[in-house]
């Protein structure tokens, strides 16, 4: 499995729409300060469900949306859509290809898409377990993330592991069950 493309719009600095192709390799995202590297990862944590602004460096989530320039007026809506290989299926379904989509309108409405059917933010939750990439997931070390892993509670060091050893999906399922 792998990250084919990003398609934002009118997420963070980016007015336009625009999309980003990666190969089944390494990427690197160069540029001067500022100029929206950070934002990429932002997309990325956003569109696999993040719910705190502070963790997207904003105060709240419709700070995300393109907030406008001097010759800009700002927008109405954010739209981020990745797309991940999974021809070999290491994501729990028949799809040899997973695109996961989320909007958000400056009225607050929201909706998340999984190959463009709406679904609920759960839905995205459970397609990612144990596979390393959800909001949780260790696919993204943002900055300070190393010192928090090394210098955290054991029980929060423990769940980089669950998810490494691909055990979270029982742990919530126990949990649920336990809860009805
Ligand atoms: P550095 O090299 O300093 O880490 P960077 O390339 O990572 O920079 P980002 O932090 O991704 O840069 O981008 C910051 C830019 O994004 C700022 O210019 C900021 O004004 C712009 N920005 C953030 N949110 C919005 C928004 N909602 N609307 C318009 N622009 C935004
Ligand atoms: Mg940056």
């Amino acid at each position: 499995m792998y990250l084919k493309s990003i398609e934002v719009q009118g997420f963070k600095s980016f007015a336009n729409k625009m999309k980003f192709q990666f190969h089944n390799g390494i990427t690197g995202i160069v540029g001067p300060n500022g100029s929206g590297k950070s934002n990429v990862a932002d997309a990325v944590r956003w569109v696999l469900g993040e719910q705190s602004a502070k963790q997207l460096r904003g105060a709240n989530m419709q700070d995300v949306i393109f907030s406008g320039t001097e010759n800009r007026k700002p927008l109405g809506f954010a739209s981020v859509a990745i797309t991940l290989d999974n021809s070999d299926h290491q994501l729990p379904t028949d799809y040899s290809e997973v695109t996961v989509t989320r909007r958000l309108y400056r009225s607050g409405e929201s909706e998340y898409q999984i190959n463009g059917t709406n679904c609920r933010l759960r839905d995205i939750q459970e397609l990612f377990y144990d596979t390393g990439i959800g909001k949780e997931g260790y696919s993204i070390i943002g900055q300070g993330q190393i010192d928090k892993i090394l210098s955290g509670k054991p029980e929060e060091r423990r769940e980089l592991f669950d998810e490494a050893a691909g055990i979270v999906k029982f742990k919530r399922r126990k949990l649920t069950t336990q809860k009805k």
